[in-house]
């Protein structure tokens, strides 16, 4: 779950959303706390977030996740690496658990490892312009999906059930634009009657960059 849908969905329903986070290999490992904190099952694993040579990442910093499971007897390899990015999370939380946590989960390592500089800003403008716009601008999208191109450009590809008005196209252009305002990469918008899938998952951002068993 993306921090808009997280965002969008409290908003609309009112509740709070308590995420989990776990691995097939291991299970349940961490719960996000109000705060935004994953708090670790510390009797069941123990999680690391690292960075390329292996140490640990100071707070605020993206790693990569390794767990290390105490229970699943199939399962014995010791820090494990999840595949995942997270944030590094030092200190005591402002929800007062005292369970050792990480920050956001960035996603899957191998789909960001491979991108250009900035890939991921103009992913996250797109997501907060579409979080932030008033809802009756954006009502009738169904589905989106950012591409990037190997030649650095990207299109927005989109699912609508009506006409979206000219203001919304000039919001997600704005946001764009504000990423690198003296030289923004090229953005297309277009309009499709459905996305490419991987599986159940639909994929809001793909790239030309990623390694092919990524791609849909
Ligand atoms: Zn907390």
């Amino acid at each position: 779950m993306t921090p808009a849908m997280r965002a969008r969905i409290e908003e609309a329903f009112g509740v709070t959303i308590a995420q989990g986070y776990g691995l097939n290999e291991i299970g349940l490992v961490a719960v996000r706390c109000g705060a935004g904190r994953y708090h670790v099952h510390v009797e069941h694993c123990w999680v690391e977030i690292v960075d390329d040579e292996g140490q640990p990442c100071a707070a605020g910093e993206t790693g990569q996740l390794l767990v290390t499971g105490f229970r699943n007897a199939a399962m014995p390899l010791i820090r494990y690496d999840s595949g995942d990015l997270a944030i590094a999370e030092t200190g005591p939380c402002p929800c007062g658990r005292t369970l050792p946590g990480f920050g956001a989960i960035i996603g899957r390592y191998r789909r960001y490892a491979y991108l250009p500089d900035n890939s991921m800003r103009y992913f996250r403008a797109i997501l907060h312009a579409l979080t932030d716009m008033p809802v009756t601008l954006c009502k009738p999208l169904r589905h989106f999906q950012l591409h990037q191109f190997r030649d650095h450009s990207f299109e927005l590809r989109y699912l609508a059930i009506a006409a979206l008005p000219p203001s919304f196209f000039d919001i997600l252009r704005t946001a764009w634009e504000g990423v690198e305002p003296d030289n923004p990469l090229p953005l297309a918008f277009r309009a499709v009657d459905n996305l490419v899938q991987k599986g159940r998952k639909l994929q809001v951002f793909t790239s030309d960059f990623a390694p092919v068993s990524d791609n849909p």
